[in-house]
């Protein structure tokens, strides 16, 4: 254990102080939610904690579509064969679907089970103001994935156009083959530089992952959960067996990879998705725990994870599956198996439409609630633990995407067995952010230039 808590130097890993940096904000939010001392509430809570924490987020919001851009052109390079990108695609896209439509239907068969939300009172609880979205039609969702205007889609980091817009000047980049070969060294140099400064993002991340847990726990509190105790217990129930038993069956029984190993790994991605409540915001940690620490080859990585943190959403699934069983408890309605089957078949197509940001699930189970006939405002009965309950979902969102984009690596070749062994492969060191000494000799020479 104290292998894997400390480097090489004795130092702590920077994954363990990202921990106890979560735990202290943890306690820290607690303790002051309780205490509610005004000025330290309003300023050092809502003044200084929010604004790292959401320098924290932007900087790693700054980085998700030049990387996602860069590391995509370099992985459809890389796997050289249109053919071959083809088939990660299609594998890749079964494999989401069937994951996510696994975890509502076992979470929908928890909740029938368990039945949250029998007897509830609804008294004190404001329903009014929370108003609904229509479902957008299926036919949409499919066409929209084409830009009409690639420079907007960046522009609004519109995940799925700019993974189509990129794959197709990737292809193209392939067809015109040696003439591409400036144009692909440049994107691989950009790569790196990318993921260089994803490294230097990643040693502020004690302060931000500190910063924005203290702030959700001292706005929060534990109290919350009392009223809606069944549906939180159910839900993180339901979260916990898809995190370390569904997938890890999944990741098993088609990889055949070790589900330990992997656990451990994935872990300062979960901690990334649990601070930021995004899965569209982790990308540059998912792609690094799954490429520097699993050992997957960025061809088949660079696509697989921001293609899940869009289209693969477990969490949400699960979440929408027990709230819909919640309220039709509460409001005593029977919704039938239809009903239910209705449900799983929304939640997996919303789930390709919408990005991995905060609350966007909850949005979808409007349009959820609405197709089954379900009261939109009974939304608010759950509204006030959403946010714990997000973070919970996207740090399974990821995990998600995480299995399913080294289950297609396994089956494809396209993984490096001695890295996926190698428990301090791709752990960062504090170390690494010193310049290489070959890189400090070029620099200095460069310097001495001028003067010569
Ligand atoms: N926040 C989630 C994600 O980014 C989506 C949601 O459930 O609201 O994956």
């Amino acid at each position: 254990m104290a292998a894997t808590l400390r480097d090489g130097d004795g130092k702590l890993s920077l994954t363990t102080r990202i921990m106890i940096a979560m735990c202290a904000g943890l306690v820290l939010g607690v303790i002051l939610n309780i205490a509610q001392i005004g000025f330290i509430n309003t300023h050092v809570v809502g003044g200084l904690f929010y604004m790292i924490g959401r320098m924290f987020v932007n900087a790693l919001q700054m980085l998700v579509v030049p990387l996602v851009f860069f590391s995509l052109i370099c992985g459809v390079a890389g796997i050289g064969d249109v053919r071959i990108l083809g088939r990660v695609g299609g594998k890749s896209f079964a494999l989401y679907l069937a994951t996510t439509a696994t975890a509502i239907a076992v979470a929908i068969l928890i909740a029938l089970v368990v039945a949250p939300g029998n007897g509830f009172v609804m008294d004190g609880i404001d329903t009014s103001g929370v108003s609904g979205r229509e479902a957008p039609s299926v036919w949409d969702t499919f066409a929209n994935i084409v830009p009409r205007n690639p420079v907007a889609a960046f522009a609004n980091g519109e995940m799925l156009q700019i993974i189509f817009y990129t794959i197709t000047l990737g292809v193209a980049v392939l067809m015109l083959a040696e003439r591409s070969k400036p144009f692909v060294e440049a994107c691989e140099y950009m790569n790196e530089v990318m993921m260089k400064i994803v490294q230097i993002v990643m040693a502020f991340a004690p302060y931000g992952v500190f910063c924005l847990i203290a702030k959700t726990f001292t706005e929060q509190g534990i109290g919350l959960f009392l009223p809606v105790l069944s549906y939180v217990l159910v839900l993180v129930g339901a979260l916990l067996l898809h995190l370390f038993v569904t997938l890890m069956l999944f990741l098993k029984l088609f990889s055949g990879l070790n589900p330990f190993i992997f656990l451990k790994k994935i872990r300062p991605a979960q901690i990334f998705a649990f601070s930021t409540a995004s899965s569209n915001a982790t990308i540059p940690i998912t792609l690094r725990c799954v490429t520097e620490r699993m050992g997957v080859k960025n061809g088949v990585a660079s696509f697989t994870v921001p293609f899940g943190a869009t289209i693969n959403m477990d969490g949400t699934a699960i979440m929408q599956g027990v709230a819909t069983v919640f309220l039709a408890n509460v409001y005593g309605i029977d919704l039938g198996l239809g009903g239910y089957i209705t449900v799983i078949a929304m939640a997996v197509l919303a789930s390709i439409g919408t990005a991995g940001v905060p609350g966007v699930g909850l949005v979808m189970l409007t349009m959820v609630l609405g197709q089954v006939g379900l009261p939109i405002e009974g939304i608010a009965l759950i509204l006030g633990v959403d946010r714990l309950m997000d973070m919970i979902r996207t740090a399974v969102n990821i995990t998600g995407d995480a299995v399913v984009s080294t289950i297609v690596a396994k089956g494809e070749g396209q993984i490096d067995m001695a890295v996926y062994g190698d428990p301090l492969a791709g752990e960062q060191r504090e170390d690494d952010l010193h310049i290489d000494e070959e890189a400090e000799v070029v620099l200095a020479r460069a310097a001495q230039k001028p003067g010569e």
